[in-house]
């Protein structure tokens, strides 16, 4: 009796697949579908973004990676920091090698998304990569979601956006910038272009998700 009261208190249903399970830091996705996110197989060649030099994906906007996302960004599901960082550690370790840039950094949200959030979701992320990183970057103009815009509308939207924060010198550095999704490019076009602005001889992206 008591431990099925116990089970009953302490079991969540999976948010993708609907099983029960037994929470462990969040109760929102099960263990089994949060294992199925694996790295992408993608032979194509990737899609050009002005400005940018290189990038890498983990894997595609689908699936229980996407509804991870939503509940990490738009449901406050702070664990998920963690979750996406054990993900791709290894993969965003292995393009940090590759590419060796001066400065790792993230695409940080305006501080009134900080304020209604509490956390910066990149920022959370970067935290529990354990690798050096800096912020370098200040979003100066806010916007509600660029989802629900296109293109052009996110391109004007976005401009001047983002700034280099004063004291840091970006000039003559290459530098590696993580964001969680890849959706039309506008947003790591405008974020390489303030760099290379600002003196940067390289920028390279890791996202989390690439949307198809
Ligand atoms: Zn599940």
């Amino acid at each position: 009796m008591i431990k099925s009261l116990l089970d009953f208190l302490f079991e969540n249903t999976c948010k993708y697949c609907g099983k029960a399970f037994s929470p462990q830091e969040q109760g929102y996705l099960c263990p089994s579908c949060l294992s199925s996110i694996e790295k992408h197989e993608f032979f194509e060649d990737l899609p050009e973004i002005p400005s940018v030099d290189g990038y890498e994906f983990f894997t595609k906007y689908e699936g229980v990676a996407r509804e991870l996302i939503l509940l990490y960004k738009f449901h406050s599901v702070k664990p998920f920091s963690k979750v996406i960082a054990e993900k791709i550690r290894e993969d965003f370790s292995n393009f940090v090698n590759e590419v060796n840039p001066d400065i790792v950094t993230y695409v940080p949200v305006h501080f009134f998304r900080w304020w209604t959030r509490g956390y910066d979701h990149n920022e959370e992320v970067m935290k529990h990569l354990n690798l050096p990183y800096r912020k370098i970057l200040k979003r100066v103009r806010y916007s509600r979601p660029l989802a629900r815009y296109k293109k052009e509308e996110r391109e004007k939207r976005l401009r001047s956006a983002y700034k280099v924060v004063e004291s840091c010198k970006v000039a003559g550095k290459s530098v590696l910038v993580y964001d969680d999704i890849l959706t039309t490019g506008s947003t790591a076009r405008e974020v390489a272009q303030t760099l290379k602005n600002a003196g940067a001889t390289e920028v390279y992206f890791y996202f989390f998700l690439k949307e198809s």
